[in-house]
């Protein structure tokens, strides 16, 4: 176990699956408390076990990230268990994919209102108590296709470039406080989410990944890590691509 990231108290949103899974078992692992959310406690069962296991504490909490109560409630429940927040891991997101000529405004909301909305509410929510603490890190779940764009995601790379914009004045606002915000950008990572690609699609990624091959959640957890250790208390307003080479293409 890590003894610098001992008992750090981190909320982490889309805990129940794929990245946020992994980024909950590596973080226990480095000895932090985990408060995991889903959309619903019973799709938590599973990374529960995984944090138990690695002799770590864990809340669950549930709701749609998109909706402002639900930040709030969940960062209520933290401080009251744990008395603070040192860090906050948004995570949760969804696609719905299409071409622009296709796509419904509500498949554009939904998209941006739980990947951009979602990190904006906990954002908020946490502001408070990490600047009474004059401590605390967010991570923003981004993805590579914020900088390049990708043909059938107009809505997700629009949400997901919005989370730039939203850790740099995060970062400003609050780098006085002691608290920083950076963004981690994904390439083409093994989860649920890109287990719906055609087989066609998975390939077309890997031809254009550099280390010729698909990334995996644990590879992205271990990069959260370090973002929020003390290794990395001078970054901030940062996007940090994990990518295999993909945005190279
Ligand atoms: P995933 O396997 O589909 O898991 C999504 C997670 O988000 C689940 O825990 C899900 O909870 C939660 N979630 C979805 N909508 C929610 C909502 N409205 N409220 C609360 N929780 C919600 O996805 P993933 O691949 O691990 O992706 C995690 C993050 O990385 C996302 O932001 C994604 O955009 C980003 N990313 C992924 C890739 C990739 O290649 N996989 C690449 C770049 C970026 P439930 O289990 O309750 O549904």
């Amino acid at each position: 176990m890590l003894t610098e990231m001992k008992d750090f108290r981190v909320l982490i949103t889309g805990a129940s699956r794929g990245i946020g899974f992994s980024i909950a078992q590596d973080l226990a692992e480095a000895g932090c408390r985990i408060a995991g959310l889903a959309t619903t406690k019973d799709n938590l069962a599973e990374v529960e076990s995984a944090v138990l296991a690695a002799d770590g504490e864990f809340l669950p909490l549930e709701g749609d990230v998109g909706n402002p109560e639900t930040a709030d409630a969940a960062v209520a429940e933290v401080l009251d268990a744990w008395g603070g927040v040192d860090g906050l891991i948004a995570n949760a997101g969804i696609t719905r994919d299409n071409l622009l000529l296709r796509m419904g405004a509500d498949d554009f909301d939904k998209v941006v209102q739980v990947n951009l909305g979602g990190a904006f509410n906990f954002a908020k929510a946490c502001t408070k108590p990490m600047m009474k603490q004059r401590r605390g890190k967010m991570i923003f779940m981004g993805s590579v296709v914020a900088q390049t764009g990708n043909a059938g995601q107009a809505n997700y790379c629009a949400a997901k470039a919005g989370l730039h914009g939203l850790a740099r004045s995060i970062a400003l606002e609050l780098g006085g406080r002691g608290v920083t915000a950076n963004v981690v950008a994904p390439g083409f990572i093994e989860t649920d989410m890109t287990a719906a690609l055609t087989e066609e699609g998975k390939e077309l990624m890997v031809a254009k990944t550099a280390l010729g091959r698909p990334g995996t959640a644990a590879e992205v957890a271990s990069t959260v890590r370090f973002l929020l250790s003390p290794s990395a208390d001078y970054i901030t307003g940062q996007v940090v691509t994990v990518d295999g080479g993909l945005s190279l293409a």
